[in-house]
């Protein structure tokens, strides 16, 4: 049988995650908590998720359809598991951690027309198989991971999953011992019935059988325990080890899930059977430890999110993720309010964010509830409560202030309204003569300075700062000066470019915006500076 060879005296080790039944079972969850843990043990582990879609990125995905875009510090516009995978992991993924039929399909044709296959018919098998293949083993061979956890979005039996479980087949037969597949099932409970059934898992593994992968470790997704005799009939009718058959139970919170992993032994299973000695004696303190503050807050703390895609709390994930880090760290339990900004108004704005004890305003795109925007920030501004905005928030914080203080009645971002008299938000020079919209905003991480003794320093506790940036509208600098004379300071700006990056309020108890995603960058190990100042404010409020 072939082997591997890597170039390295090191083998990296590949695990598929592969899903059945249905989606939503939890299998971007499932991957980063087996990464903690073997993580955990002293290995190096990433994460890396392969999407079936034809899209290249979700850059250009509405919400609604996939949830939040997820931001790398290289650029790279990808799944919102991917920020799962770094919160818990506490280290950076990049563009190699997400690939999609799009990419594949972009990579292939791109070699056709430099005529890279030597005159050959172009197929699925091998050639796009083999693009997927390659694509797997980038992170392993390029970084030296220990292990690769590679999760294949979609559930088997879907169309477009079909090259990747040949492609995941292929390399279990060529890697033999250096690679399993973890497959995840649901086994729901008719009430009628009063059972658990095991039937989805049995034809859903029959369907993985079918494509030629055996799974080596079924995690069952249920909501009752699986008891001794129903774990030993799924290992009997999947041919699995009855200890491989793990059960993963719905959870308060899904930084439990790594510890529930634990108890169920699935670290244990996955280094047996990869041949692998844990390096170091498992180590889950510090994360026990945030479970601990997290189930057990002196204090609760108010905050209204408003934005226009509330009623899909997937599109504001990292945000969300990062009030419970940034929370956690100060001992407060953060309760969201979820404020849908077409239904804030002139009238209305007081009843509905009184009671709050701070406001973030959303990142976002196009004119739909920039009006409610408006009125939430004049409203924190007004009645000094704390106030955090980011990306459109900030833009929209900068509109509200050039209106409402500055008194330029039209003021506006190109944006939304392409000729007004002052273009407060504009394009920058280099954006203007782009037409495609598919990976061509500002990207990914860039520097930030910030002025010493303002807010955002004080929160950072240093100057120099680097922030992953997605949009294409900027503070318009012609308007630096006037913003800074009325008392809204530009304290964070890129050194080179001269970019403003942060705008903060003088006289107010925490009015901070930035123009930067922080949220990207909040994991469990590390809440972000400027999430954990905005709730001290509120916390203080
Ligand atoms: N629509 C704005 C821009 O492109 C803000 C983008 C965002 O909030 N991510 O500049």
């Amino acid at each position: 049988m072939q082997k591997k060879a890597t170039g390295s005296t090191k083998r990296t080790k590949y695990i598929f995650v592969t899903g059945g039944v249905t989606s939503s079972l939890g299998k971007g969850i499932i991957s980063a908590s087996l990464a903690k843990l073997l993580q955990s043990r002293g290995f190096t582990v990433t994460i890396q998720k392969l999407d079936p879609y034809i899209n290249i990125d979700p850059g250009t995905l509405n919400p609604y359809e996939h949830g939040e875009c997820f931001v790398t510090e290289d650029g790279a516009e990808t799944d919102l598991d991917l920020g799962h995978y770094e919160r818990f992991l506490n280290i950076p993924t990049s563009q190699a951690n997400n690939i999609t039929t799009g990419r594949i399909y972009q990579s292939v044709i791109e070699k056709e027309r430099r005529g890279e296959y030597l005159g050959k018919t172009v197929q699925i098998i091998p050639h796009i198989t083999d693009e997927i293949k390659r694509c797997i083993q980038i992170l392993g061979n390029l970084h030296n991971f220990d292990v690769v956890i590679t999760e294949i979005g979609g559930t088997v039996g879907d169309i477009e999953s079909l090259p990747y479980i040949e492609a995941v087949r292929q390399l279990m037969w060529e890697f033999e011992d250096d690679c399993i597949n973890v497959h995840l099932t649901l086994v729901p409970y008719l009430s009628a019935a009063g059972e658990l059934k095991t039937k989805p898992t049995q034809h859903s593994v029959k369907m993985l059988l079918e494509n030629g992968v055996q799974p080596d470790i079924l995690v069952c997704r249920t909501e009752h325990e699986l008891g001794t005799a129903l774990r030993n009939k799924i290992a009997k009718f999947c041919n699995v080890s009855s200890d491989a058959v793990i059960q993963s139970i719905d959870a308060d919170t899904i930084y439990e899930v790594p510890l529930l992993m634990q108890k169920e032994k699935l670290d244990e299973v996955v280094l047996r059977k990869l041949n692998l000695k844990s390096k170091t004696k498992l180590d889950l303190k510090k994360w026990e430890q945030f479970l601990f503050k997290l189930k057990n807050p002196k204090k609760e703390v108010h905050v209204g999110l408003v934005g226009k895609y509330v009623e899909l709390k997937d599109a504001y994930k990292s945000i969300a993720e990062a009030f419970i880090h940034a929370g956690t760290g100060i001992d407060c339990k953060v309760i969201v309010h979820w404020i849908h900004s077409e239904e804030i108004f002139a009238k209305n704005v007081a009843s509905k964010l009184n009671n709050l004890d701070g406001i973030l305003v959303a990142p976002g795109f196009g004119s739909r509830g920039i009006d409610g925007k408006i009125e939430a920030i004049k409203f924190a501004r007004e009645k000094q409560i704390p106030f955090f905005g980011i990306c459109l928030g900030m833009q929209i914080a900068t509109i509200e202030f050039a209106r409402n203080v500055l008194g330029f009645k039209d003021a506006h971002s190109t944006e939304m309204k392409a000729y007004t008299k002052h273009p407060v938000i504009c394009l920058m020079e280099e954006q203007k003569s782009i037409v495609n919209k598919g990976g061509t905003m500002r990207l990914g991480s860039y520097p930030c300075a910030l002025k010493k003794g303002s807010k955002a320093y004080k929160a950072y506790g240093k100057v120099n700062v680097e922030e992953r940036h997605r949009h294409r509208f900027e503070f318009n600098n012609e308007y630096k000066d006037a913003f800074e004379k009325a008392g809204m300071k530009c304290v964070g700006t890129n050194p080179k470019s001269g970019l403003v990056e942060i705008i903060e309020l003088e006289n107010h108890p925490f009015f901070v915006a930035s123009q930067f995603h922080p949220e990207y960058k909040s994991t469990v190990m590390n809440p972000h500076p400027l999430f954990v100042g905005f709730l001290k404010a509120c916390a203080q409020g």
